[in-house]
């Protein structure tokens, strides 16, 4: 397939088919269905994208079952040497793979650009496998040793959501295929190209046809790939309501299931916090990527005095300019949705302070940076995971008081501190209800070789993306007792 785009600006332009990859060709879904791509900025169709269904998907479990017996033989060492090549070509592509996600997404250039470095640091993680990989061993006895072997699962399966078409997939992809697995992505419907750059840059990488293939669509998709009896592993990244039922009907089918979900991040501020960083950094991130991120910040407790930094995240927000450093929203669905949310907190006496309705470009989907302020525990702008650029404040008088808000929030991804305390700090770490939690960063994301995974309703299932915990996920444990030589002592095992 030719390269599907070559622009370099944010002009208009038309896409390719987004097809599925089965066993190294493009093709259409065994149905001949098809739907849209919208390109947010401009809200009109860049191109079209195949639905596909079960036989689609089982189509790419036998492709991807014949290539991965071939594959599983080739040595770690060799697997990583595809991960090396395909950072390389990620780093000579860097300019088109980010245009091309921009477009797709909506992200601004310079966020397009952050997300595939970032899709890159995962894939240098995937090379370094090749020294990180090996397993235990100890002599547990005279003569006796036990070792322990991480063998490929076999076929395995990624569903992805439309926020980082081209890092979500690289949290699995370099972790997943280095472990010697056949791997089936079904990227999100709304944003298929990034996913498809990727599987070319793969196989000029080098990795062998059919190990990795592609399978478009939405839901159906899903059902298909998790009641699959011959894929062994899934993971999946998107909303909470989804993440809960693709968790559950997987399980029942004895898969290992690893699902990430929504998240609704708390960042505490108290009056020590230095003002500069912590104002450039709160608005960062709830404004970055437009809202559109699971680790953006979207409660912030404000703790005793603190109106100072307030003003200057209020002066800082007004500073942006829509569509310029920041981004679409990704369709006009979500955008109906952040704006009845805002409504829905001014109608119930809070107070707009930065308001970001109205605001952008005419054309495509915009939403400019908000800040409600007075909000209650009651209201829909803190309940709900709002996905856009906007940042709820609650006042609360004690350090405590904040803790129990964030300890009851149902969600469980993110949380933060802004101080200049330590005692604060250190008491912040360990009473945050979170998976992830940062001081004095407004989007504690770990980074490689750590991993990346939330607590409560942001994570069904155990284990974590990315890291060393991401390629012990996608990998099942072979221990080996082995003994040559008959030993005089008197244990069960002499
Ligand atoms: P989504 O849940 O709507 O979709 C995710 C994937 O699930 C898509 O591929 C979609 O086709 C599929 N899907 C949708 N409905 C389904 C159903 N009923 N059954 C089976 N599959 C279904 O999520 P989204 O809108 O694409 O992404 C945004 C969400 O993802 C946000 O909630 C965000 O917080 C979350 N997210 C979480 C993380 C994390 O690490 N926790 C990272 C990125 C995004």
């Amino acid at each position: 397939m030719a390269n599907p785009f070559s622009g370099r600006n944010y002009d208009f332009a038309q896409f390719i088919e987004a097809k599925n990859l089965i066993g190294g060709e493009w093709v259409s879904a065994r149905s001949g269905k098809t739907e849209e791509v919208v390109n947010p900025r401009f809200g009109k169709a860049m191109g079209t994208l195949v639905i596909s269904d079960a036989a689609d998907v089982d189509a790419a479990v036998q492709a991807a079952k014949a290539a991965q017996k071939g594959w599983a033989e080739w040595p770690v060492r060799e697997r990583a040497q595809v991960m090396h090549r395909l950072k390389q070509l990620m780093d000579e592509n860097l300019d088109e793979l980010s245009w091309l996600l921009s477009h797709e997404n909506g992200k601004t250039f310079a966020q397009s650009r952050g997300e595939v470095l970032k899709g890159i640091e995962c894939v240098e993680m995937g090379a370094s496998l090749q020294n990180m990989a090996a397993g235990e061993q100890l002599d547990v006895s005279r003569g006796v040793n036990c070792k322990v072997i991480h063998e490929p699962i076999g076929v395995v399966a990624g569903v992805l959501p439309f926020n980082f078409p081209t890092m979500v997939p690289l949290w699995m992809l370099p972790q997943a295929l280095v472990a010697g697995n056949g791997f089936i992505l079904k990227p999100s419907e709304k944003v298929p190209y990034g996913a498809m750059r990727l599987a070319e840059l793969l196989e000029e990488a080098g990795l062998p046809t059919g190990v990795l293939n592609i399978v478009n669509g939405a839901k159906e998709v899903v059902t298909a790939i998790i009641d699959h009896e011959e894929i062994g592993a899934v993971a999946f990244v998107g909303s909470t309501r989804v993440a809960k039922l693709v968790y559950e009907r997987g399980s029942k089918t004895g898969k290992k299931m690893l699902c990430l979900g929504g998240a609704k991040n708390h960042l505490l501020m108290v009056p020590d916090a230095d003002l500069e960083l912590t104002s450039t950094n709160v608005v960062g991130s709830y404004t970055g990527c437009a809202g559109q991120r699971c680790m953006a910040a979207s409660v912030l407790l404000a703790i005793g005095d603190v109106d100072h930094i307030i003003a200057d995240i209020i002066k800082k927000s007004e500073e942006i300019v829509v569509g310029e450093n920041i981004g679409a929203i990704v369709d006009q669905d979500s955008k109906t949705r952040i704006l009845s949310i805002i409504d829905d907190a001014e109608k119930n006496g809070a107070k707009i302070i930065v308001d970001g309705r109205g605001k952008g470009p005419k054309e495509g989907y915009w939403v400019g940076p908000t800040i409600i302020d007075g909000v209650t525990t009651e209201m829909r702008c803190y309940k709900e995971e709002i996905f856009g650029p906007v940042l709820s404040i609650l006042r609360v008088d004690t350090l405590e008081e904040a803790f129990q808000i964030e300890n009851a929030n149902p969600y469980g991804n993110a949380a933060a501190i802004y101080t200049t305390n330590g005692g604060i700090a250190d008491r912040a770490i360990k009473r945050f209800e979170a998976g992830m939690v940062g001081v004095n960063i407004g989007v504690p994301v770990p980074r490689e070789p750590f991993a990346f995974g939330g607590w409560n309703d942001s994570k069904f299932g155990h284990g974590d993306m990315t890291g060393i915990d991401g390629f012990k996920y996608w990998t099942r444990p072979r221990k080996v007792t082995v003994k040559w030589a008959l030993q005089s002592d008197e244990t069960w095992m002499g």
